[in-house]
């Protein structure tokens, strides 16, 4: 296992936590907590904690306390905790694990066996992220994909109309790009792909949503940007689109948008007028950012 899994310990006792680091220190990154509330603290500034090992019998706030505050925050509530206690009796750990705890390991403790749970659960955890990694992004760009797209832009959807807030959906498609693959062969079409998916997914903010929609269409969804930001932000993209060489092959993309309105009942929706809008700069010559307009409805 590299250094780079990090694994939270918290216990009141700072000898049982010398003890833990002993047996872990080279081959995790510990990170310490003598108390609930600082645990809390550390899991909020920091995301890269993997695995909790956690005493059950601490003042304050003890371990069935702490381990619900974790599930019940979306940012915490996935990560595995293990419950590190004096308290051996079979109901104690019924109830650890019947807390939602994946393991329980008993006092004083054997440094093999903590080893191989951690270690076991380790993994658990890592195959995990990498399913859901998997599961959320597209191999070739590395970009969210559809699935991710629909679930996430959905809630984004949802916030905006609530909130009354700015959002636009930008699809791009690159122009022309059977003739790429045709001209130069699938590989170099994939080094173009994925060349226009960084364009797109740098420079944008966090929040932002960008996502490899189908072949070589992209939608991006920008949060808190009326149409007007969204036309100049698709505008620069088409720039450095056109400004890079690709594997020195020239390529273009067109670009249609459309700014969230009340008349929008989903996220569908306006990805269907932003494909019209798009249709609309691939009639006007490709290479175009075109804004969606009610007076072209019917025109596809
Ligand atoms: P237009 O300007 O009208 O968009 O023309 P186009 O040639 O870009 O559009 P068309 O839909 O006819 O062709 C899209 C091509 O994209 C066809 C398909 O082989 C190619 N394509 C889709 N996915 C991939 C991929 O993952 N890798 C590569 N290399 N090509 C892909
Ligand atoms: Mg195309
Ligand atoms: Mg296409």
């Amino acid at each position: 296992m590299d250094q780079e899994n990090t694994i939270l310990v918290v216990d009141d006792s700072p000898v049982n936590i010398q003890s833990i680091a002993a047996v872990l220190k080279d081959d995790y990154k510990l990170k310490v907590a003598t108390n609930g509330a600082r645990a809390l603290e550390i899991l909020e500034n920091d995301d890269a904690v993997d695995l909790i090992l956690l005493d059950v019998m601490m003042p304050e706030m003890n371990g069935y306390e702490f381990l619900e505050k974790c599930q019940s925050n979306p940012s915490t509530k996935d990560i595995p905790v293990i419950f590190i206690t004096g308290n051996n009796g079979a109901e104690d750990e019924e109830k650890g694990l019947l807390a939602g705890a994946v393991d329980y390991i008993t006092k004083p403790i054997r440094p093999a066996i903590v080893k191989a749970r951690v270690k076991i659960h380790m993994t658990i955890k890592m195959q995990r992220d990498a399913l859901q990694y998997n599961a959320m992004h597209d191999m070739l760009t590395g970009l969210y994909n559809r699935h991710h797209l629909s679930a996430e832009g959905a809630r984004k959807f949802a916030k905006a109309i609530r909130q009354k807030s700015d959002f636009s959906v930008v699809m791009a498609d690159i122009d022309h790009f059977k003739n790429v693959n045709d001209t130069y062969g699938h590989i170099v079409g994939d080094i173009v792909l994925k060349a226009v998916a960084d364009v797109f997914s740098k420079n944008n903010r966090v929040e932002d949503i960008v996502a490899r929609f189908g072949g070589e269409e992209f939608v991006i969804l920008l949060e808190d940007c009326d149409a007007h930001d969204a036309k100049n932000k698709a505008e620069s993209f088409r720039k450095d689109v056109e400004a890079q060489l690709p594997a020195g092959v020239k390529v273009t993309a067109s670009f249609g948008l459309t700014n969230i309105s009340p008349m929008y009942k989903s996220l569908e929706e306006m990805l269907k007028d932003a494909d019209t809008a798009l249709y609309k700069a691939k009639e006007d010559g490709r290479n175009k950012v075109v804004c969606y307009s009610l007076d072209m409805q019917g025109e596809e």
